[in-house]
């Protein structure tokens, strides 16, 4: 097979547009496919907004994948003019022996994070956005906030385009194959030809790659946005980002940004799973009514009228870490499954792993480990 490109990535979203940057800017030929516009509102990406924070409660070997994030959505920032990553601080709060706060505490202590624990009552008195029981702990870490998470979108693709990268939008992939020669993806216009393929497909991948059917499971989430009550309570300058196990689940939440209202929303929601384009795309009255009665027990000064209400995608991996490896057959394809409702913040530093692991040796210096996806084949 005689190949038109270095490499092609499937799925131009928050890991592929960051993909596609990184593999350009070494001077890749590169071709990016997506099935939608760039960007748009049917994925996991869109909603303004993703939460960034440091002290990782998931698990402390994310920490130096995340420092290196910062640096890439700083250096991304330098080279397009776009403002992308705003600091808020972070809060991760819960009963104190809960894995939530526990997780961040080990976090924050093995990488030597700056931060402070406050009680519940502390931090309401702190943020009085937040009205948290007061007994909870909570840490808060300086370097928390958010990145704008479409906007990142549309940066890396024209940083991409700028060394050089083709992008075809409403064009989705139909087919592929690989062999030791190469790889041929088949799209509703042509066929293509590389010498190595990414899928960065997020909630369709598990649909498009065989491997990871049922290892990678969409789940319908919904986003709320409602005017604060005191907006002064809620702005970027007052409001820290949040993670909050509750007795109702668990929650996060962000203050007030390029649109109005105070925005937040549960993880897994209501549990809904099925093939992403089945999944219901509006947001009803049950929804809202679900978050609504978490704002007004624990951020009731923000609890004011809906002003948006989103659905959204969560692609979920049986132990809710990424995965991000070779597919198991093919060296020259590379899987790129980094959701379970966390993983926007990372798609600066998954660009870059992505780029190492789909050119030269295919090796990365970055510690993965933890996120190949042989792991399931070790539990099976
Ligand atoms: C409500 C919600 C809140 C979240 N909050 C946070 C947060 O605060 N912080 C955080 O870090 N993470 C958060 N996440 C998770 C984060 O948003 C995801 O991890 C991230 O967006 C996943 O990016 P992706 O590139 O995998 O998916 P996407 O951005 O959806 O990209 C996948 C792309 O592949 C395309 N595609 C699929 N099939 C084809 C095909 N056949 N041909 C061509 N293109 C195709 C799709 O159209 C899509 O554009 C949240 C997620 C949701 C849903």
């Amino acid at each position: 097979m005689s190949a038109e490109y270095d490499v092609i990535v499937v799925g131009v979203g928050g890991m592929g547009s960051a993909a596609l940057y990184q593999l350009a800017r070494r001077g890749k030929k590169v071709l990016g496919l997506e099935r939608f516009d760039i960007p748009h509102a049917h994925g996991s990406s869109h909603g303004i907004s993703r939460i960034i924070r440091l002290p990782y409660y998931e698990d402390p070997a994310y920490v130096p994948l995340l420092r290196r994030a910062y640096d890439l959505w700083r250096e991304l920032e330098a080279a397009t003019g776009r403002k992308l990553l705003v600091t808020t601080g972070s809060i991760d709060a819960s009963p104190e022996d809960d894995p939530l706060f526990q997780g961040a505490l080990r976090s924050a202590r093995e990488h030597g994070l700056s931060h402070e624990v406050l009680t519940g009552s502390a931090v309401n008195a702190r943020f009085p956005g937040y009205d948290l029981p007061a007994g909870y702990r909570a840490l808060f870490q300086p370097d928390g906030g958010l990145i704008a998470s479409e906007r990142a979108i549309v940066a890396h693709v024209e940083a991409a385009q700028r060394c050089g990268a083709a992008v075809h939008a409403r064009e989705p992939m139909t087919e592929w194959e690989a062999g030791p020669a190469g790889v041929r993806v088949t799209t509703t216009k042509g066929t293509y030809r590389a010498q190595r393929l990414v899928f960065t497909t997020g909630a369709w991948i598990g649909e498009q790659v065989s491997s990871l059917s049922g290892k990678a499971v969409p789940e319908r989430q919904v986003l709320a946005w409602l005017q604060p009550l005191q907006h002064e309570r809620f702005t970027t300058a007052t409001f820290p980002v949040f993670n909050l196990q509750v007795d109702e689940g668990r929650y996060y939440g962000l203050p007030i940004y390029d649109v109005p209202g105070f925005k937040f929303g549960r993880y897994h929601h209501l549990g809904e799973t099925g093939p992403a384009d089945d999944l219901a795309s509006d947001a009803t009255a049950r929804d809202e009514d679900l978050l609504r009665s978490f704002a007004e027990r624990y951020f009731p000064a923000g609890a004011g009228p809906t002003l948006a209400l989103r659905a959204c995608m969560f692609t979920n991996t049986p132990d809710e870490h990424f995965i991000l490896d070779h597919h198991p057959q093919h060296r020259n394809v590379v899987l790129a499954s980094p959701c379970s409702g966390h993983g926007y913040k990372f798609c600066s530093v998954i660009g870059e792993i992505i780029a190492d692991l789909a050119s030269g040796a295919g090796t990365t210096r970055l510690d993965i480990g933890f996120l190949r996806s042989r792991r399931f084949e070790h539990a099976a």
